[in-house]
């Protein structure tokens, strides 16, 4: 097979930037070429006249490497832009409303493949993400991402509190569940597992025992979750903790 070669301004990162003036953090090439053969790229460089392969010249675009999200809901994306005035609004409003609908047969796969065409139409080329409470909902995530050859981080949320009853797991199920999803598709093709409680008020001290008991067994899956977004989260966690585990006086004494 003959190599394909994007021409355009090439610009790519060989590490983080350690400021905005640190130029050997990334190259660029104002008339560059990505030469790919065998779906991989095999050079990086500026644009030779005399290399030989089909050229596609996307001059004057601007080319870079795949983005990388680090954290979205893939489960959420038909609710993207839904007005909420606070985070415990929108979750009760929209979302948890959103979620229950994984528990649907079909619907998990439809809203998996849709998520990927946005994702690629943004240029997002990996993403870490949580999926739904069900299990299938991962599974979906997991097989279209291989489809696509894609290398995607996920996982299903671990719920058991504060939610509606058709989103709730138990610390059990929820431990249970995630394992046999570690084993299912952590590692394979490019797929990697995060262990996922969604936070606090959805999660019982005994569920995150769970959630750390995963992470003890399985320390090379990631661990996702979300952590004092506003005001309103932050007073309803520390009441939680005040009611299981005393520890409300015990952080205010801090
Ligand atoms: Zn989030």
């Amino acid at each position: 097979m003959s190599a394909r070669i994007l021409r355009g301004r090439v610009l790519s990162f060989v590490r983080e930037p350690q400021g905005a003036d640190d130029h050997d953090a990334y190259v660029y090439y104002e008339d560059g070429a990505v030469t790919i053969a065998d779906g991989r790229i095999v050079a990086v460089g500026v644009f030779d006249a005399a290399a030989i392969g089909d050229v596609v010249d996307h001059r004057p675009h601007l080319i870079l490497p795949g983005f990388i999200d680090l954290h979205l809901h893939y489960v959420q994306a038909q609710i993207i832009a839904s007005y909420a005035g606070s985070l415990l609004e929108w979750l009760n409003n929209y979302t948890f409303i959103e979620e229950q609908k994984f528990g649907q047969q079909g619907h998990a796969g439809a809203i998996a493949s849709a998520f990927y065409d946005e994702l690629i139409r943004n240029g997002t080329t990996t993403a870490v993400a949580y999926c739904s409470s069900h299990p299938s909902s991962v599974d979906a995530f997991f097989a279209e991402a291989e489809r696509r050859n894609m290398l995607m981080v996920g996982g299903k949320v671990m719920m058991d509190r504060n939610a509606p009853e058709a989103l709730c797991d138990s610390a059990q199920s929820s431990y249970d569940d995630s394992r046999t999803l570690i084993d299912r598709w952590h590692g394979r093709g490019r797929g990697l597992y995060a262990i996922s409680p969604r936070f606090a008020i959805t999660s019982t001290p005994e569920q995150l025992a769970a959630a750390q008991a995963l992470a003890q067994e399985f320390p090379d899956c990631y661990v996702q979750t979300h952590l004092s977004e506003n005001d309103d989260e932050i007073s309803f966690s520390m009441q939680a903790l005040s009611r299981c585990q005393g520890l409300y006086r015990y952080l205010r004494g801090l």
